[in-house]
């Protein structure tokens, strides 16, 4: 029997996976157990502090007591509820918008194709296209975030995939719909457009589907929909890709509980229009009132620039006071002066507020 060797199996894994990895926020248990604070304002992940709609809980529940059974491989029920809620588009589902990207890439990337990310940007995009031994080429936004569309084409037009992210995240940072257009009009790969954030701005990226075939926009239920715990994403795709994408993902992986329950959130509009007001107006009492520069938002945070101090500084001290938010740090091409913080409820905000000005 081979001797335990602790590390000693180190040399077969593979290299990208040695170090490195998904920077998770802050718990609020840890934030329990070191500060004894029993309220908090949680304010690190974006999350909809409202609970998941009625509608979608109701559903989610009656679906448990068919859990013996497999899901409906084909996810009918949900395709069938997204095209109710967005019109006659094709829809790929997946464990999150996260297992959206995995499966997209792994159906469309072999190791050595280059992918390109716009940073500073969402970590997982790099993260997963490496796990497909992807070349990954980032390109860096202008000082105010937006996307410097030359360079990036330049690297975008051999790309098998390139990423945007609009609303941006960590920035906030929303890029237009013909500038869109013009990068799509001059790649040859696939444009992942995430917009998991789209609900809490003006645009509308839509329409484009009915005119390239090589866009996929990502959608998320983790966010505007309160269904963060239950990690349903999707996203709109061309035709061409639908039985690719079954083929290269993981069989039954969205649970059949987590499907009616988005099944559910589908239906109760209402419950995102709810989110969608609080947020336009606590983002502009947020905005107005911080003293610290906040950078333009189109989504359910603001980037908050608290230079001379650090972001880990300050979302430490804040984190003493009840108040979790994230800090940027770990976000390459951004520097390290930024926090992010989420818009909750009114109450999280103000307590946000008087704690930062207070500094
Ligand atoms: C939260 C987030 C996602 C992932 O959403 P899940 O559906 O929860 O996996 C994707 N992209 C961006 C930019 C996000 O912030």
């Amino acid at each position: 029997m081979a001797e335990k060797r602790g590390c000693g199996f180190d040399s077969l894994v593979r290299d990208c996976y040695r170090s490195g990895g998904y920077v998770f926020a802050p718990s609020p248990a840890t934030l329990q157990d070191r500060h004894a604070i029993t309220r908090i304002a949680r304010l690190a992940s974006n999350e909809n502090p409202d609970p998941p709609s009625p509608r979608a809980i109701e559903m989610a529940v009656a679906a448990l007591s068919q859990a013996n059974r497999y899901p409906d491989e084909h996810v009918t029920g949900l395709v069938r509820a997204l095209r109710e809620y967005h019109g006659p588009y094709n829809f790929v589902v997946g464990v999150g918008m996260d297992g959206v990207i995995e499966t997209i890439l792994r159906t469309l990337v072999a190791a050595g194709d280059r992918v390109v990310v716009s940073t500073p940007t969402f970590s997982f995009y790099r993260l997963a296209a490496i796990g497909q031994g992807a070349e990954v080429r980032e390109v860096l936004r202008r000082k105010d975030f937006s996307v410097d569309i030359t360079r990036f084409l330049k690297e975008a037009q051999a790309a098998k995939v390139a990423f945007l992210c609009s609303p941006n995240n960590p920035t906030g940072t929303v890029t237009s719909c013909s500038e869109v257009e013009e990068i799509l009009g001059a790649m040859e790969g696939v444009l992942f457009l995430d917009n998991a954030y789209v609900e809490f701005c003006y645009e509308d990226y839509r329409p484009l589907m009915k005119k390239y075939d090589n866009l996929i926009i990502g959608r998320t239920m983790s966010k505007a929909f309160s269904l963060a715990g239950l990690r349903v994403g999707y996203a709109f795709v061309p035709d061409w890709i639908v039985p690719c994408y079954s083929r290269a993902a993981t069989p039954f992986s969205l649970n059949s509980v987590s499907a009616a329950a988005a099944i559910g959130a589908l239906q109760d509009p209402a419950h995102v229009a709810r989110a969608r007001d609080r947020v336009f107006g606590l983002r502009k009492m947020v905005t107005e009132r911080c003293r610290f520069p906040v950078t333009p938002s189109g989504a359910n945070f603001v980037l908050v620039d608290v230079s001379p101090r650090t972001g880990r500084e300050v979302s430490e001290e804040l984190a003493t006071k009840g108040v979790l938010v994230r800090s940027c740090e770990s976000f390459p091409g951004l520097g390290d002066q930024y926090i992010r913080v989420s818009i909750g409820e009114e109450w999280e905000m103000e307590l946000f507020i008087s704690e930062i000005n207070r500094l």
